[in-house]
């Protein structure tokens, strides 16, 4: 199966001492299909390998930061082989079942989300407009967020029957409240409500969105690079030891019934939804919270 050629769906820049790593599927609102997972990996370690990198922001090109994984658009390349990066698994493409979706979930997913979350250089997630589900993950596994003030966030994955998106962050990034709230409602919330449930660490007027979360960087680009990397660390493994890295396996196998419940009962994996009724989903939620 070919996937159109829709030239870089990612772009790199280094400014200083700061590496931008730019999702470019605008006209998708960056929808991540595979070949951004891998163009993105590999702007990361590029970063990583260069010495005159200290800090890397993870932006998204156009008036949207990630609307998710790409569950909708003609470059959507879930049936495509490539190269497996993030774990020792067997190719997806051609197994039947769950043995494909865990495959493909594990490598793509859960498994990209982690490696990058140890990158050993500091990250900074740029978010504006929509930042759903699989774009929520990717501003997850950033160490820092900075948005905008007309940025959302949504994880509105329930309403496919399904207990949240693969990199089960939710609990240790908004507490079990919060988590339980946006999960169960899979209505949007505000940066300024990520804010105050500590999940952003900035919120700023869309027009200064680039100039803060450049000026975060470039002072942290100017602390010692290896002390940077062992202070990650040092985090990480804390938030390991409070269970994240555990609870979020246990929940991967969650996920993963929910899917092949989904496809069981014969709605398809996604539970018949597609991007189409996702919207439509959330348009109803916010209709019908606002006649109540
Ligand atoms: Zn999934």
């Amino acid at each position: 199966m070919s996937v159109p050629d829709e030239g870089d769906v990612v772009t790199y820049e280094v400014r200083g001492r700061v590496a931008i790593v730019t999702m470019n599927r605008p006209g998708y609102r960056n929808a991540q299909n595979s070949v951004m997972t891998y163009a993105l990996d590999a702007a990361f370690l590029r970063a990583v390998e260069d010495p005159e990198v200290g800090a890397i922001v993870l932006a998204g090109n156009g008036d949207h930061f990630s609307a998710g994984h790409d569950i909708g658009t003609p470059g959507r390349d879930h049936h495509v082989s490539y190269e497996n990066k993030a774990v020792m698994w067997w190719d997806h493409v051609d197994k039947p079942g769950g043995d494909q979706r865990y495959a493909r979930e594990m490598e793509v997913y859960l498994g990209m989300c982690r490696r990058w979350r140890e990158l050993p250089k500091p990250t900074i997630a740029m978010v504006q407009g929509a930042c759903i589900a699989g774009g929520l993950m990717l501003s997850w596994v950033c160490d820092l967020i900075v948005a905008s003030d007309d940025a959302f966030f949504a994880d509105p994955v329930v309403r496919m029957g399904i207990p949240g998106v693969e990199y089960f962050a939710h609990p240790w990034v908004l507490g079990t409240r919060g988590a339980k709230e946006i999960l169960y409602t899979g209505d949007r919330f505000s940066a300024q409500r990520a804010y105050e449930w500590g999940m952003v660490s900035r919120v700023v007027p869309r027009a200064d969105l680039e100039t803060t979360a450049m000026e975060m960087a470039d002072k942290i680009a100017a602390m010692p690079q290896f002390g940077l990397a062992l202070t990650k660390r040092a985090v990480n493994q804390c938030e390991d030891l409070m269970g994240i890295r555990a609870g979020m396996d246990s929940v991967f196998g969650l996920h993963h019934f929910a899917h092949a419940h989904n496809a069981e009962v014969g709605l398809g994996p996604l539970g018949g939804m597609d991007a189409t009724a996702m919207k439509r989903g959330a348009a109803a939620a916010m209709k019908k919270a606002g006649e109540q």
